[in-house]
């Protein structure tokens, strides 16, 4: 018998894609992957349906690991792919059957299992539920724990037989979901030092955004340390997506204007409209279609409603808020489960807390906004803001 080639069996959810989108939708992913796997050097990746097949020097188990960050995956299997027919088949079931049954070393009860059989090469003519009885037979030859449940396997053998080559595999992990970056635009992300505008920015690359940061800098009101720490978040969420830049915009001018001349409860409304005209500016000149914030319904005095829509008045651009209805405690799941939370709790000041009213406005009025920003010079410090913006590229991290 010939023998068997690793290789990683990646899986996307073809749901929700409609017919002209999909070539679009796979090239993408092909190119994500291409791009998340660079650290391995040169790898085939060759496209069957609905599925992509990944070949390397490296082992397949290596390859699920880094593939698992790559959105548009549904699932992933390390395989062994043999050449097209039933040859050997079975066999290779048993060895990889063999491999899967190592994480259930002290286990005594049975264990549910499931072969599951794709013939998409109609030149075999055995029927899949004979091929699958006839190695659920050797399996359970193999391990007496092993119990065939149809509906609730624990350990599901997949076989893929197509006309490319056989493939086998007993193990199937989770990929994130969503769509491939890059496939539906791209959005410029306000991004603070806060748990909440990281997960915004994750949620947003999940749904196929390429995201791009921008971040406001008070120097000296807040000193490098606030810098950096914006810097490891943008840097933590460069491990999934190939491509992107931070721009960090000096702010404490504008942040002194408002104070010497507005209204002090209207502080934070006015500095954050001034984020919103100032970020559209950047994102229109980088072709960014959107710009995303960490905001939440009622978490702090600006983000009622009558003060998200002053504030989104300053954007020419729609502003997204993925996290608009989540509680704290969901987005803390999230921002855990992603690894930025840890860095979002690393001590650094915000420059919104530079200059903060003990009592701001909770409905702010279009009117006195337009009122308090009469008394500065908007397009100025605006255009000033934009000119001094610091461009640090970002490449993806492993
Ligand atoms: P976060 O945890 O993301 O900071 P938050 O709940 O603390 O959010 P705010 O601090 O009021 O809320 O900020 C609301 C949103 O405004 C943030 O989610 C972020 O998108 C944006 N933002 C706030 N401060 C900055 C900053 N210094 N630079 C860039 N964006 C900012
Ligand atoms: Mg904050």
């Amino acid at each position: 018998m010939e023998e068997p080639e690793e290789a990683l069996l990646v899986r996307y959810s073809e749901i929700g894609l409609k017919g002209g989108n999909r070539p679009l939708f796979e090239k993408a992913l092909v190119e994500n992957l291409r791009s998340a796997f660079a650290e391995f050097g040169p790898l085939h990746i060759q496209r069957l349906r609905g599925r992509m097949l990944v070949r390397g020097p490296v082992s397949a188990h290596d390859l699920a690991r880094v593939a698992q960050r790559v959105f548009g995956v549904a699932s992933v299997s390390p395989a062994q792919c043999l050449p097209r027919g039933l040859a050997g088949v079975k066999e290779v079931a048993v060895a990889q059957a063999k491999v899967a049954l190592q994480e259930y070393l002290g286990r005594t009860d049975p264990i549910p299992m499931k072969v599951e059989v794709r013939r998409a090469d109609k030149s075999i003519t055995t029927p899949s539920v004979e091929i699958a009885r006839e190695i659920g037979a050797a399996l359970l030859q193999l391990d007496s724990r092993f119990k065939v449940d149809l509906h609730n396997p624990e350990v599901r053998v997949g076989i893929d037989l197509r006309g490319e080559g056989s493939f086998v595999y007993a193990t199937s992990l989770p990929g994130p979901q969503g769509l491939p970056v890059g496939t539906t635009g791209r959005a410029h992300c306000l991004l603070s030092g806060g748990i909440d505008s990281p997960v915004a920015a994750w949620m947003s690359m999940k749904r196929g955004l390429r995201v791009d940061f921008v971040s406001f800098y008070s120097f000296p009101f807040v000193g490098p340390q606030t810098k950096e720490k914006i810097q490891k978040l943008a840097e933590h969420l460069m491990r999934w997506q190939p491509v992107s830049a931070l721009h960090v915009v000096p702010f404490s001018d504008y942040q002194i204007a408002i104070r010497d001349h507005c209204p002090a409860a209207y502080r934070t409304v006015l500095y954050r409209r001034a984020m919103q005209r100032i970020a559209s500016i950047i994102a229109r000149r980088r072709k960014g279609r959107a710009l995303i914030t960490g905001e939440s319904l009622g978490q702090v005095a600006s983000q009622t409603l009558a003060n998200m829509s002053l504030i989104e008045h300053a954007s020419t651009l729609p502003v997204l808020r993925p996290l608009v209805t989540f509680d704290k405690l969901e987005t803390i799941e999230v921002a855990r489960r992603i690894g930025t939370f840890d860095l979002s709790t690393l001590p650094a000041p915000d420059c919104c807390t530079v200059f903060q009213p003990p009592k701001p406005v909770i409905y702010g009025r279009l009117k006195d906004v337009e009122e308090a920003e009469a008394r500065i010079h908007v397009g100025t410090l605006t255009h000033e803001a934009v000119r001094g913006t610091e461009k640090i590229p970002l490449t993806l991290q492993p």
